[in-house]
C-alpha cells in the first residue's frame, strides 16, 4: 500500500536567494568537556547577574518582555541617546537586521575574509553580491584593496575588529577612512571582542552618519545563552532597523540581566585580566612547542597546525578539551583556534595540547604546495 505523506516537496519554493545562502551549523553538539572551541566566555557572568535571575518571579515571565527601558540603560552607561541604541537577540540578530534593512537583492555587501561566517549567510540571503577581500598570510586588514573594492552599489559594509578568527584588528583611523570613502553604505564595525582589545569607534556614533558599532554580552559577559547584543549608531539609521526588529526579540531574563552586567565594572575587569594573563601563557607556550600563531587582540588565538590539524582537534577532545579546527575558512588551511579561558582552564588546555601534540607526532608544518608551473 502507497504510503500517504504531506510533503509539498516541488511544489513550494522559498525565494532563490534563500536556496543560495550558505548554511551556517557549528559542532555545537556535546559540548560537555572544557568549551575552549567557541570563544565565548568560559566561566560565569558576573555573580550579580545571577542574583538577579533569583529574584525573577513567575509573574516576570508572564509579561512580554519590555525593551525600551533597558535601552534607555544601556544608552546612558555608554554616553548615547536611546535612539541611538537597539537591543538584539545576540550579534547575530544584529547582523540579520542589518542585512534586512540596508540591502536589496541587486546590492553589493562588502567583508574581508576570512571572518565570521554569519555575514555570509545574512548578506546573501538578501544579494548574490557579496564583495569579499582576501587578506594576505597575516591575515593583516588588506585596507587597500578593501578600499578599492567599494563601489557606488555597496551598501552595507561589515569588519570585525577584532576579528575573528584571525584575532587581528583594525585601526580606528581606517574604520573612519571607510566610512568616509563609501558615505551611501552603512558601515558596520563588529566589536564583539572589543573587551579584549579594548579599541573602539563607539565614540564616534554620533559624529560618522554611516557608522553603526556592534556589540555583544555573549564574550567578556558570559550571557550567550541569553541571546544579548545591541548595535549602536546614528537614530535616522536605528529607526530603520527598529522597523525590521520584532517588538519581542530580547527576552525579559536577558533584559533584566543586562543593566546589572553592565554595571559590574570590577567583574568585567577581572575576566579581562584572565584571559590577558591566559592569552600570553597561550603564546608563550606556542613559541616554546613551535607552532605558528598568529598575535590575537580576542580572547582566542589561531594556530598554524597543517595536515594535521584534524587529529588535533581529535586528540584534544580525547583530552576532554575542544578546540575549533577553521582549516575550512578561506586561507586557512591547517588553522585550528584555541579560546582563552581563566587561568586554570589555560593551565589544563596547556598540558592537554603538549600531550596531544606528542601523540600526533606533530612537527612544524612545511609547505607542500608547489611553485606555480613547478609539478
Ligand atoms: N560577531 C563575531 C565576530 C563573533 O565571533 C560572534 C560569535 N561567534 C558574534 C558576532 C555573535 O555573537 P552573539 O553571541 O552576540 O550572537
Amino acid at each position: 500500500m502507497a504510503t500517504v505523506t504531506n510533503t509539498v516537496s516541488g511544489k513550494v519554493k522559498p525565494r532563490a536567494a534563500v536556496l543560495a545562502m550558505p548554511e551556517y551549523h557549528p559542532p555545537l553538539a556535546a559540548r560537555t568537556a572544557l568549551r575552549l572551541d567557541f570563544n565565548e566566555n568560559t566561566f560565569s557572568p558576573s555573580p550579580r547577574v545571577l542574583e538577579r535571575i533569583r529574584t525573577l518571579t513567575a509573574e516576570d515571565l508572564t509579561k512580554y518582555p519590555e525593551r525600551e527601558p533597558v535601552e534607555r540603560v544601556v544608552a546612558a552607561h555608554f554616553g548615547l541617546r536611546p535612539s541611538e541604541v537597539l537591543l538584539t537577540n545576540g550579534v547575530d540578530e544584529a547582523i540579520h537586521l542589518m542585512c534586512a534593512t540596508f540591502l536589496e537583492a541587486g546590492d553589493e555587501a562588502l567583508i574581508a575574509t576570512p571572518t565570521f561566517f554569519m555575514y555570509d549567510v545574512s548578506a546573501k540571503m538578501m544579494t548574490p553580491n557579496l564583495i569579499k577581500v582576501q587578506a594576505d598570510e597575516t591575515f593583516a586588514f588588506p585596507f587597500e584593496p578593501f578600499l578599492a573594492a567599494i563601489t557606488p552599489r555597496t551598501r552595507l559594509i561589515i569588519v570585525a575588529s577584532p576579528n575573528n578568527p584571525t584575532g587581528t584588528v583594525v585601526s580606528r583611523q581606517h574604520l573612519l577612512a571607510i566610512c568616509e570613502a563609501a558615505p551611501q553604505a552603512v558601515v558596520m564595525v563588529d566589536e564583539a571582542y572589543f573587551h579584549f582589545h579594548g579599541e573602539t569607534t563607539l565614540g564616534d556614533v554620533p559624529t560618522i552618519p554611516n557608522l553603526i558599532v556592534a556589540r555583544t554580552f555573549s564574550k567578556a559577559y558570559g550571557l550567550a545563552n541569553l541571546r544579548a547584543g545591541m548595535i549602536a549608531g546614528p537614530a535616522e539609521l536605528i529607526g530603520y532597523v527598529k522597523k525590521v526588529c520584532s517588538p519581542y526579540n530580547m527576552n525579559g531574563v536577558a533584559l533584566a540581566c543586562i543593566p546589572v552586567a553592565l554595571a559590574d565594572q570590577s567583574y568585567l575587569d577581572w575576566y579581562t585580566r584572565e584571559v590577558h594573563a591566559g592569552r600570553e601563557r597561550v603564546c608563550a607556550t606556542l613559541d616554546e612547542l613551535g607552532v605558528p600563531f598568529w598575535p590575537s587582540a580576542a580572547n582566542f588565538v589561531l594556530m598554524n597546525i597543517g595536515p594535521k590539524h584534524k587529529e588535533l582537534c581529535e586528540a584534544m577532545r580525547a583530552h576532554g578539551v575542544l578546540l575549533r579546527d577553521r582549516s575550512s575558512d578561506p586561507g586557512c588551511d591547517g588553522c585550528v583556534r584555541i579560546t582563552i579561558g581563566v587561568e586554570d582552564q589555560v593551565t589544563r588546555g596547556l598540558a592537554a595540547l603538549k600531550e596531544s601534540l606528542q601523540e600526533i607526532a606533530w612537527t612544524f608544518p612545511v609547505k607542500t604546495a608547489t611553485p606555480e608551473g613547478e609539478k
